[in-house]
């Protein structure tokens, strides 16, 4: 298993160059900090305090310590990005998971009432929904479906990645 750590629990930090990637992990519940810095040396200390795996593009970026865990992507766009962890066995598809973090906090969302969403969200969308989450970070409302524009889809390609992945 990639690095001996149970891909459940891999937390990330991806690189200045992998903004989107990192949403989009998030979107699938993994625990993932963007960090906008240039500051290398910095980038790697928090990496360690905080036990991240390194996401970067820079192909000069290696390892100091055993302890540090730095993963290359080579594809250019997100969605490709996502499906090159998947086929390397970083992450996987966890159904629990999915959506389970505000997109742009990285924190766990919460479910809330229904009376709590009333009035925050658009009326057909609280007479559609049964569930509703914050984020008690930011107070942002999701709901399921309410992952900016074609998320599902996303996701329903990865599955498709995966599936074959594993037939493999
Ligand atoms: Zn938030």
């Amino acid at each position: 298993m990639a690095f001996g750590l149970n891909v459940r629990a891999m937390k990330f930090l991806a690189d200045r160059m992998l903004g989107k990637l990192a949403k989009e992990l998030r979107m699938l519940g993994y625990d993932t900090i963007y960090y906008r810095g240039e500051d290398a040396h910095q980038m790697i200390q928090l990496a360690r305090q905080e036990g991240r795996v390194i996401l970067t593009r820079n192909t000069k970026l290696i390892p100091k310590r055993p302890e540090d865990r730095i993963i290359r992507v080579t594809e250019d766009n997100p969605l490709l990005q996502l499906k090159e962890l998947i086929q390397k066995r970083y992450i996987s598809l966890n159904e629990e998971n999915l959506f389970s973090r505000c997109l742009l906090c990285n924190v766990l969302i919460d479910e809330i009432s229904r009376e709590e969403a009333e009035g925050k969200v658009p009326d057909f969308i609280f007479y559609q929904q049964k569930a509703f989450y914050k984020c008690p970070q930011c107070g942002r409302i999701y709901w399921q479906g309410s992952h900016q524009g074609n998320m599902q889809k996303k996701v329903d390609e990865l599955r498709l990645a995966e599936s074959r992945e594993h037939r493999a």
